[in-house]
């Protein structure tokens, strides 16, 4: 096999053949790579990834020149299946982690839900008050885009604020009196 080498996978250190126009290849399976980037503390801990990630916070990895989110990478390992139209959330809030352990998929509908609720660091970013000037500055005509840059929420977490999806659970009734 001319233009290949063996090297030994950072990882697990099986060897496997690398292209020498690709040299920088270090790890023997995507598994491995993955798994070789992580700030891994304890089996129950958060496991973060320690490679290139989104603004967001949220790890990704180039597999075959596709940028793919690590946290889906981890759960698909780990559960051998994702359903593409699926979101995989953090239980966490920890967008680098991909400790499988902290992984559970829900709709985008449940994952906006959950990011309008929290910000990166599980506190609530927002509270019901906000919620109640956001709607009624809405109203007023001020444009989404304003309020979710004002907020440093996403456009997606003030559109669900509108639309009564979120911040509706502790409704104030007109007297200022919580109902429950
Ligand atoms: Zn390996
Ligand atoms: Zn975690």
């Amino acid at each position: 096999m001319s233009g290949y080498i063996t090297y030994a996978c950072k990882t697990c250190s099986k060897s496997f053949f690398r292209n020498k126009e690709a040299s920088k290849q270090k790890f023997c399976s995507i598994e491995c790579r993955l798994f070789g980037n992580v700030n891994k503390t304890g089996h129950s801990q958060c496991w973060e990834w320690v490679g290139a990630t989104l603004n967001t916070g949220y790890g990704v990895m180039n597999v075959n020149g596709k940028i793919i989110l690590c946290h889906r990478i981890s759960y698909v390992l780990a559960n051998g299946f994702l359903d593409d139209k699926m979101f995989v959330c953090h239980s966490c809030d920890n967008p680098k982690c991909i400790n499988p352990a902290h992984l559970f998929t829900g709709t985008q509908l449940d994952n906006m839900r959950d990011m309008a609720r929290k910000d990166r660091s599980g506190r609530a970013k927002l509270k019901v008050s906000d919620a109640a000037v956001i709607r009624d500055r809405l109203k007023r005509g001020d444009k989404l885009k304003t309020l979710a840059v004002e907020y440093g929420v996403s456009i997606d977490a003030i559109r669900l604020i509108k639309n009564n999806k979120t911040f509706v659970d502790q409704a104030i009734t007109p007297s200022g009196l919580k109902l429950k």
